[in-house]
């Protein structure tokens, strides 16, 4: 079906990258037609009344004309700024690794409107948590079970027998646990405990209202977060550069300490 010269759609901002003297290159994703650049004229001019619609994590309503090689951002208006997370480093560097692992995942022009509420979800989760580590932990899952990349978490990757509850191994190049007999002395294995399987399997199949009641102590966190961390980069085969900014402007983990079970349950 041909595109219309004109049409409308709610977007987020993923990135932007400068064009010319005064012009801006805008990685959308919309809802309905996936990923896609265009181009927003004028906006690194300070009169630019299209500037502040976007920006990277705008939520807007976007009006976008066709052109020869990208769009062109004929009219924005935000839907949500997620001023919150702008405000908050911590909450801005994990905000901004979603976005950057939605790009860099998914290919242009291909429509995936789960992904799109997913992202959506995530904002507004990070816009408003205390735990702001869970929201990326369920993002990432979220995001490899729906392009097929869904870790093995209920038999070891190389013998098959079901995980016993022990300490088993994570390996991300074989795509998920391998039992203590399978485990071989590489770099690239590491222990994962009882607890981290299980939460793991929880962000695989649980929605996002039964994860969300649970509280995470901080050190399960990081193992998760190296966990995921680690097979997001094989997926890729390659860095993810923001996750270097997660590291480089975390305050001290204990300094948000964590969530007493009895506050643990709020749900957006
Ligand atoms: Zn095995």
């Amino acid at each position: 079906m041909p595109r219309p010269r004109v049409y409308a759609t709610p977007a987020i901002v993923l990135r932007q990258r400068k064009l010319g003297e005064a012009d801006k290159i805008v990685t959308l994703y919309t809802a309905n037609r996936g990923k896609l650049d265009a181009v927003a004229k004028g906006v690194r001019r300070s009169r630019s009344k299209l500037a502040g619609h976007v920006e990277p994590l705008s939520h807007a309503n976007f009006q976008l004309a066709q052109g020869k090689n990208l769009d062109i951002v004929t009219q924005a208006e935000t839907i949500e700024p997620f001023a919150a997370i702008r405000d908050d480093l911590d909450r801005l560097s994990r905000a901004l690794y979603a976005c950057e692992l939605l790009d860099r995942f998914t290919e242009p022009h291909q429509e995936h409107f789960d992904l799109y509420r997913l992202l959506l979800d995530t904002l507004r989760r990070l816009a408003s948590r205390e735990d702001i580590d869970t929201p990326v932990r369920y993002f990432e899952m979220s995001l490899l079970d729906a392009l097929g990349y869904r870790p093995e978490l209920e038999e070891c990757v190389t013998c098959r027998v079901s995980l016993q509850a022990v300490t088993n191994y994570w390996t991300a190049g074989g795509g998920g646990v391998v039992c203590p007999n399978c485990r071989r002395d590489e770099a690239s294995v590491r222990p994962v405990s009882v607890n981290a399987v299980k939460l793991l399997r929880l962000l695989l199949h649980a929605s996002w209202a039964d994860v969300a009641r649970v509280s995470i102590d901080p050190g399960l966190a990081v193992e998760l977060e190296r966990a995921m961390l680690e097979y997001v980069r094989w997926v890729l085969e390659r860095d993810v550069r923001s996750a270097a900014f997660i590291e480089a402007v975390r305050r001290p983990r204990l300094s948000r300490a964590r969530v007493a079970p009895a506050a643990s349950a709020h749900n957006d």
